[in-house]
């Protein structure tokens, strides 16, 4: 099989609902990985979650988002490592919050210090965002988060399905929808790039294969993967060099940080089948 590792799609366990997929054929990069990013994630949500779930219930749906994101990135030979660094608990924080993802930032800011956010918005490989109780009675929309791509910011719903946080992460990294979903909510390719100060790269969008999205899409089927050529899913590329090769997006920016010598750490490959 050369360079590629056939794999039994069937024999992955998605951490979001424990469902065992199909025999269905997977294939994935060769991939020998040896130092990681870490990527720690701070977590704010606001004090009232508790008259909803107990604080264990909500550390461990946490966790589970985390283990589903480096799943996706362990299978598409990305390293690095998504991280909990810390849950906070915010007295003022509601759900009007939602309502515009600046203005959330700002309110952080202003009940946590403007200095702690400023510095978790300027570091390198570290992130943070906040988690509402229920994207319906917060965005009252299909939306489950929004990033900040300029300020390593999110939200998201803890109703939300396990891929959401790694979808908002990959945001942060500047991966993009596919483009049938750009095309939707932008009106073309050129209007989307026009709206980034720093533009993402031409290839940083989401894929389909053999009918299923991979992470970036909006396909409601996913695969736990970033789109890229050097995967093919019942025989069918999830991504091509020129404009569907997310994977690359994040890689190249892990190895930036790895090439500055910052936030290095070995870990052992945490890719599961
Ligand atoms: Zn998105």
């Amino acid at each position: 099989m050369g360079l590629l590792r056939k794999i039994i799609y069937g024999l992955i366990v998605c951490c979001t609902s424990f469902q065992v997929f199909g025999s269905d054929e997977f294939i994935l990069p060769e991939c020998n990985i040896q130092e990681v990013v870490e990527t720690p994630i701070t977590f704010f949500l606001p004090e009232a979650m508790g008259k909803h779930h107990s604080k264990s219930e909500i550390k461990s749906r946490i966790k589970r988002w985390l283990s589903y994101g480096n799943q996706v990135l362990s299978n598409s030979c990305i390293p690095m490592v998504r991280t909990l660094d810390n849950i906070e608990y915010v007295q003022e924080i509601d759900e009007s919050w939602f309502q515009d993802i600046h203005t959330a930032r700002d309110l952080l800011g202003y009940y946590i210090g403007s200095e702690r956010v400023s510095e978790l918005s300027e570091s390198k490989a570290q992130y943070y965002g906040i988690v509402f109780i229920s994207a319906e009675s917060s965005f009252k929309s299909e939306w489950c988060g929004e990033a900040d791509v300029y300020n390593n910011f999110f939200m998201v719903g803890l109703d939300c399905d396990d891929a959401n946080l790694e979808h908002e992460l990959g945001h942060l990294h500047l991966a993009g929808h596919d483009i049938k979903t750009i095309n939707k909510f932008s009106g073309s390719l050129v209007l989307y790039r026009d709206s980034f100060y720093k533009k993402p790269k031409k290839y940083a969008h989401a894929s389909t294969c053999a009918g299923r999205g991979t992470i970036m899409s909006y396909e409601k089927d996913q695969l736990p993967i970033y789109s890229t050529p050097e995967v093919s899913y019942q025989g069918d590329q999830c991504g091509n060099a020129i404009n569907a090769n997310n994977a690359k997006v994040l890689r190249d920016f892990a190895h930036s940080i790895l090439s500055a010598n910052k936030a290095i750490k070995l870990t052992p490959n945490t890719r599961q089948f």
